[in-house]
């Protein structure tokens, strides 16, 4: 299906620069691809727009601004933007390649994640989008598929912005978008305008996910679901797994608050209660202020309920709320709807019929770490009876070539598999390719820190070597060992020469009282100073005298750069005609430029 679609680029460079590798995944509006990055010689991904997006201006328009707003965030827990191309009829961005599954994938494999970790989880999503929120950009798109998770554990928000809940009349519905609406806020459903609180309630209904291993809220089509994010309440998370803390149900109910004003009202507020809900889990938030009786609250806005009203009346106005009710997304969905029940249904029940088999067998994963597997091995085991084998190739410079590095699921750990259907267990194995030979890059004139995050991700170490330098600005490198073009295999080291600036040198003003301007000249030369202004008073001392320096005798000043400025005697009758000054530009420069510096005062 729409994998071959995107085939044709396997192999292209894109501004004679990505190199196309393979497809990693297909998502509402873009292909990501792997591709390497022949100038700075690493790895990438490359999300493009998918064609039948690029004909849609609006799309277009909304993706290149987007993206450009993106790329200024630098953030830790944020995915890299490195460029943005949108010239051709193809349009990319490139980004930082990650390494890691999406926190779907992880959900997938693990169901409930406990709510310690998923609360460490949490506080690096919402240190991402406090950096987000604080320059202006709402990520729109909060869900699984777009959190990505590295093995040492550390978050990555991916999308921010971009891939916005598809406009109704732009986009047809496809699996892709329904996904999304499991996560959208209330506003965001009824197609209202949003602010930073409505990534507020996509995590809150992310992190219901994540300890309760249920959706909030489930439905076959996503236009009831849409519906249910504006009207219904979820099951409290504690009635659906009671070793929950109290605090992270008020917390994961106060994000997903039907309205805005009733949630946190920014990442640092809800930042705030997760990092303390981290160190006392036994915490109990105090009732949000704001929390008044719905009634009370329509009165304040102008609403009163007319007089005939009958009590049956009113609950079911509160019920419903939301006066809009999308009728585009109504419309485009029905026929959907239907065609989606029954997949569902039918999904479901085979679902159901496969759980009430009895015949299943608990098996512990053994271990394969340290092992080395040869190809022949590697085939044998793809028949073993309960694994079906996954196997990640990476370069890793400590262990030998085939040696299993890790494994997902580790040892230890139950799995159940059904004898019946001989349904095998996945095990992932990562195995060394040994180390990773290549050419080094030219990284000079970049940023050092850069540069050196650049060199440990491709698995070299790196050595710091500071030093004055009188062309490259501080904190950039202006040498490699070894050189850019050298070849280096991983583990190595690479010594970069990072400039401290420039170096200031003092010198030591000397007196210039009594000089002639000539001998002045000299002097500063000797001492590495400049010429500054002159002016003449009148004076009985002989005429062209200094009388006044503008640096005193044994200041200490830097080198060069310093200008020092003169009053030389005019003679008694002297009168100042205008300014009275003379510019050090007016000076006749020939000393300055024709004198041999050791030539003595
Ligand atoms: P969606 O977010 O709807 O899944 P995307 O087009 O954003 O769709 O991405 C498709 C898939 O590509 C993601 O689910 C993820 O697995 C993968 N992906 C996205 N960005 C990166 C990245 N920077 N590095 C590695 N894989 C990525
Ligand atoms: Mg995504």
């Amino acid at each position: 299906m729409a994998m071959e679609l995107f085939e044709k680029y396997v192999g292209q460079i894109f501004d004679r620069r990505y190199k196309i590798k393979n497809i990693i995944g297909i998502g509402g509006m873009a292909v990501v691809f792997e591709a390497h990055d022949l100038l700075m010689n690493r790895t990438v991904a490359v999300k493009m727009l998918k064609e039948e997006i690029n004909d849609d201006a609006q799309s277009v328009k909304r993706f290149i601004n987007e993206s450009r707003a993106v790329s200024m965030l630098n953030h830790p827990n944020v995915v890299n933007i490195f460029d943005v191309s949108v010239k051709d009829d193809i349009k990319y961005i490139v980004m930082e390649y990650i390494h890691g599954i999406t926190l779907k994938n992880y959900m997938n494999r693990k169901g409930v994640i406990g709510w310690k970790e998923a609360l460490y989880y949490m506080e690096q999503i919402l240190k991402g989008l406090e950096h987000a929120h604080a320059k202006g950009i709402i990520h729109r798109d909060i869900k699984p598929q777009n959190i990505m998770l590295l093995k040492n554990g550390v978050i990555k928000v991916t999308d921010f912005g971009i891939a916005k809940l598809p406009n109704t009349e732009t986009v047809t519905m496809t699996d892709k978008a329904i996904g999304t609406v499991y996560y959208i806020s209330p506003e965001q459903a009824s197609g209202r305008n949003i602010d930073p609180r409505s990534d507020l309630y996509s995590l809150g209904a992310m992190l219901y996910e994540m300890v309760t291993g249920q959706l909030p809220f489930f439905a076959e089509t996503s236009v009831s679901v849409a519906l249910m994010q504006v009207n219904d309440n979820p099951i409290p998370p504690t009635e659906l797994n009671p070793s929950l803390p109290k605090g992270l149900e008020q917390l994961i109910l106060c994000a997903m608050e039907k309205d805005p004003d009733h949630r946190y009202q920014s990442t640092s507020e809800m930042l705030r209660c997760v990092m303390q809900l981290r160190a006392r889990p036994d915490t109990v938030f105090q009732p949000r202020l704001h929390e008044i009786a719905p009634e009370e609250e329509e009165i304040k806005r102008g609403y009163r309920p007319p007089a005939g009203m009958t009590e049956k009346q009113k609950t079911r106005r509160k019920k419903r709320g939301s006066r809009s009710m999308f009728p585009v997304i109504l419309g485009v969905a029905l026929s959907f709807m239907i065609m989606m029940g029954i997949a569902v249904f039918y999904v479901l029940s085979q679902l159901i019929i496969a759980d009430r088999e009895q015949d299943f067998k608990t098996i512990e994963i053994e271990n394969f770490v340290g092992q080395i597997y040869s190809e022949q091995v590697l085939a044998q085991m793809e028949n073993s009876e309960h694994y079906v084998i996954e196997i990640e190739r990476v370069y890793d410079g400590e262990y030998p070539e085939n040696t299993v590095i890790a494994q997902d699921p580790t040892v230890g750990t139950t799995r159940k598999v059904s004898l019946k259907n001989a349904q095998k267990c996945r095990i992932k194995l990562t195995i060394s390719k040994g180390a990773e030979s290549f050419k080094l890059a030219d990284l000079t004139n970049q940023e050092y820190r850069q540069v050196k995050m650049l060199l440990e991700r491709m698995g070299l170490k790196t050595r710091i070597e500071e030093d004055y330098h009188d062309t490259a600005l501080d904190g950039y490198v202006y040498r490699m060992e070894p050189n850019a073009g050298e070849t280096v295999v991983s583990g190595d080291t690479v010594t970069l020469y990072v400039s401290k600036g420039q170096q200031i040198e003092y010198v030591t003003v000397p007196s210039f009282l009594g000089l002639t301007k000539e001998q002045a000249v000299k002097l500063l030369i000797e001492h590495d100073l400049a010429l500054g202004k002159i002016s003449y008073v009148a004076s009985d001392l002989l005429v062209g005298t200094i009388l006044s320096q503008s640096k005193p005798e044994f200041a200490s000043v830097p080198k060069s750069a310093t200008k020092i400025d003169f009053t030389i005697s005019g003679g008694a009758d002297y009168v100042p005609e205008g300014a009275g000054t003379e510019s050090a530009e007016d000076v006749d420069t020939e000393a300055l430029s024709g004198e041999d510096t050791g030539a003595g005062a």
